[in-house]
């Protein structure tokens, strides 16, 4: 099947994760397209396919080579972000990509003065959304990539390699892709989770992560009769905000600038509550913008004589270059695979984290391969099926270059 096939039809289950949800997955969509791919993979010869209680698909690729090279893992989401719908979504296919603005709803253009990643895709077949949702690409291409090699190996048995183990994630938008994640169903010498960006992208370095809840009590009086007394819960909040420092916000930072954001506000005069989400590659410089929060609370608090203000911190991931450090064979094989296919390798900071970091964490060193898939989350993303295809071409060479010495390739 072709690749864009394959992905065209990926996309076509809404498979939306919910933030809010209890259950393990978030939402039962994600367990339909996992049983539709659980039902391809052993169409294409994988073994041992199964899933999980929680949704997570697992599987396995046999050794054709008696067990010789490593074990390697590949991974990919099957959810799609909540921050777009995911459904009824009608994919625009582009022919070699001319390189001019591209019109998603008569107002709505994708242009690349505005989405400058466009031009590195100039001449290749893209897909594009019509304007009124996301994609999907995010992490469906990873998926198709990962399907698409699975072809491959089994159309040509000639191809050798170790077991390689197959895993598709739910719940990755959310940050519960790992969750409940069993390696005893995943053993593996080390993994590449294969989700998003530039396909000559390689990603090793990502966020620390936490975050931060505040809650904020404030002194609820009649208004008429509130002087000296009232303290309006939302009017300490906007004052806890305006005192960080304001210069620290995804809006202008970029690169290994860390950030805090506030993602959520809710409130009345007698409780307000803010969320935040607080991200720096440096884990000390992390620390320093979670002691900004305290001595604010501890301001605020003396400042009003009672403790206004709650602070609750909560860890979600750590850089996982902490890692994968002690491990440069991995970074250096997949240098090696992408300069022979071709691509340039250009090792890129990751602005959010992986499931892999989580991975690496628990004992998995697990980079991040980029997909060919950009500005995911909302209508403007795109994929390009040239890249995915070279995606394809890269898991092979980085698997080949594992078991075969250069010499001894068959191809
Ligand atoms: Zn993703």
């Amino acid at each position: 099947m072709k690749i864009e096939n394959r992905f065209l039809k990926y996309i076509s289950f809404p498979t939306q994760s919910n933030p809010y949800a209890t259950t393990s997955p978030s939402t039962d969509n994600q367990k339909e397209f996992a049983q539709f791919l659980i039902e391809e993979m052993r169409i294409l010869g994988l073994c041992d396919v199964e899933m999980s209680e929680f949704g997570v698909v697992y599987g396995k690729i046999p050794s054709n080579n008696h067990h010789q090279g490593d074990v390697i893992g590949l991974i990919a989401h099957m959810d799609t972000s909540p921050d777009a719908s995911g459904e009824h979504i009608h994919p625009q296919i582009i022919r070699h990509y001319d390189g001019q603005d591209i019109t998603l709803q008569p107002d709505m253009l994708l242009s690349p003065r505005e989405f400058p990643d466009l031009n590195k895709v100039v001449g290749h077949d893209i897909i594009t959304t019509d304007g009124t949702t996301l994609l999907g690409g995010d992490d469906k291409a990873g998926i198709a990539i990962i399907m698409s090699m699975a072809e491959y190996m089994y159309k040509h048995p000639e191809f050798k390699h170790n077991d390689i183990m197959v895993a598709f994630t739910p719940d990755e938008e959310v940050g519960r892709g790992t969750e409940h994640f069993n390696l005893d169903l995943f053993p593996v010498d080390y993994a590449y989770t294969i989700d998003g960006g530039d396909i000559n992208a390689f990603h090793f370095e990502n966020f620390n992560a936490y975050q931060v809840l505040v809650e904020i009590t404030g002194k609820s009086v009649h208004p008429g009769s509130g002087k000296n007394k009232l303290v309006n819960s939302q009017e300490v909040a906007m004052m806890f905000h305006q005192m960080l420092p304001s210069q620290q916000k995804p809006e202008y930072t970029e690169g290994y600038e860390g950030f805090h954001h506030l993602t959520h506000m809710q409130g009345n005069c007698e409780k307000t509550r803010l969320e935040y989400i607080v991200r720096n590659h440096d884990y000390m410089q992390l620390k320093h913008q979670l002691n900004d929060f305290s001595r604010i609370q501890a301001y605020i608090n003396s400042f009003y004589g009672y403790e206004a203000v709650h602070l609750t911190t909560h860890e979600q991931y750590l850089n996982m270059k902490d890692i994968i450090k002690d491990h440069p064979h991995i970074i250096e094989q997949v240098e090696v695979a992408m300069r022979d296919v071709g691509l340039q390798p250009e090792i890129i900071p990751i602005r959010g984290g992986t499931d892999g970091a989580r991975l690496s964490f628990l004992g998995i060193p697990c980079p991040n391969l980029g997909t060919g898939g950009f500005y995911c989350h909302g209508p403007y993303e795109f994929v390009s099926i040239t890249m995915m295809k070279k995606g394809v071409e890269l898991l092979l060479r980085l698997i080949r270059n594992n078991v075969y010495a250069k010499e001894d390739m068959p191809f």
